[in-house]
């Protein structure tokens, strides 16, 4: 069905009003923007007043469908070996997946990653990987499957032929301040891993000052709709929601990260991010029905989750020794009292390597960002380092990030519900 302008003014028009929009309806609407009937002005006009009322759940699972119909799906029908797929909603420092895709493959799950790139103030898997001179993340179908069968994991992008509505979506979102909204959330995610195609799927939702939830109510209430459409599609879904209120490494930054996941792959660095991935690693394992084989923190220990790593690099034609893993500081942040670090802002330290990225000033934007030196609970004294910054990042305004203060803060839990 072609809408027409005037249809697509009355579609607008009637999610603005609260309106609840038939099947054939978003079908039309997606599709006239896949085939640029339809342009970015009424798009971003109806992405927005999705944000502002909402929509039911038959609306998300239509949405959902949608996208994922838009372009190609895989069929893993007769593939051998249990098929999941892994996705966060998008956090500050959260290489997750770089570390958990190998680390559940080593363990014998076949991971099919369809991944994006950096959305608003979060990073983007692709992105990180495409750091590895020589990777492709562009990869055919056949190309997809045939790697996750033989090396048993693959992150590809979306692409012109695998949920391009996403594709073309998610880049007007994030130019639209269109991001925040739960059914556009579920339907961005859970479509790409509907055409990828895995029957068992693991979220990460992130919940925090860095995450696009920010409470525990909003994190369930984002986690409840996709186990819903999820299952309405006929996918396995679970859902881990994580503590997203300090950055989850320490590095945020394309490179800086991809080079944090090397270090925690090779086991020199055991931290949240470690933690954060065995669990969600152990999540697939569990929802993809090998519960008990393997257990990913023995596998990350062993090396082995790094020789799936460096095979799948190497699959994608990546030169992971040509990845310069040393960086040079601009600045120092250091801390202008003593006290303890109460809080570090995540959202606002993943806005300014964004906005960083963005000012086009650098040569490599790829290589800036900046290293968190302490965390929430550390004591500090005055003039000592708190963060250090690579590129144009600007260390006044990470410097505010950070509240430093009397109070030893207690720890968190990283894991903040399992559903
Ligand atoms: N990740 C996605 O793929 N889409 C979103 O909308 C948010 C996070």
């Amino acid at each position: 069905m072609s809408l027409g302008p005037a249809g697509v003014r009355a579609i607008i028009d009637k999610k603005r009003r609260g309106g609840t929009l038939e099947r054939d309806e978003i079908d039309a609407l997606v599709n006239g923007y896949v085939s640029c009937e339809i342009d970015d002005a009424p798009m971003a006009a109806w992405l927005m007043a999705v944000c502002l009322a909402g929509m039911t759940l038959d609306e998300t699972a239509h949405l959902t469908r949608a996208m994922a119909m838009s372009g190609d799906t895989i069929d893993w029908a007769g593939a051998a070996g249990p098929i999941v797929d892994k996705h966060s909603t998008g956090g500050v420092g959260d290489a997750v997946t770089l570390v958990a895709v190998p680390l559940a493959a080593a363990c014998g799950a076949k991971v099919a990653k369809l991944s994006g790139r950096a959305l608003g103030h979060t990073g983007g898997t692709i992105d990180k990987l495409e750091c590895i001179p020589g990777l492709r993340t562009e990869l055919s179908i056949d190309e997809f499957k045939a790697q996750v069968m033989r090396v048993g994991c693959a992150i590809a992008a979306a692409t012109a032929r695998l949920a391009p509505a996403d594709k073309k979506m998610y880049a007007l979102r994030d130019r639209t301040a269109t991001v925040a909204s739960v059914p556009l959330i579920a339907a961005s995610v859970l479509s790409k891993k509907v055409a990828g195609g895995a029957p068992a799927i693991v979220l990460d939702v992130k919940v925090g000052a860095g995450a696009f939830m920010r409470t525990l109510d909003e994190g369930r209430a984002l986690a409840e709709t996709m186990i819903a459409v999820g299952s309405r599609l006929d996918r396995r879904v679970r859902v881990l929601l994580t503590a997203m209120d300090e950055p989850l490494a320490d590095s945020i930054g394309d490179a800086l990260e991809l080079e944090e996941a090397l270090r925690t792959l090779e086991g020199t660095c055991n931290g949240r991010l470690a933690d954060v991935a065995a669990s969600v690693a152990g999540a697939m394992l569990q929802v993809a029905g090998l519960r008990g084989t393997c257990d990913p923190a023995d596998a990350l220990r062993s090396g082995a989750a790094l020789r799936s790593f460096s095979e799948m690099v190497a699959a994608q034609n990546g030169r992971l020794a040509d990845f310069d893993r040393r960086f040079s500081p601009s600045s120092e942040v250091r801390a202008r009292a003593d006290g303890y670090v109460e809080r570090i802002d995540a959202g606002a330290l993943g806005e300014i390597v964004a906005r960083a990225k963005d000012t086009g000033f650098e040569s490599d934007a790829r290589r800036l960002g900046l290293r968190l030196a302490k965390r929430v609970g550390d004591a500090v004294s005055r003039g000592e380092t708190l963060a250090t910054c690579f590129g144009a990042v600007d260390p006044k305004r990470v410097a505010e990030a950070f509240v430093i203060g009397p109070h030893r803060a207690e720890p968190r839990p990283l894991i903040l519900a399992t559903l």
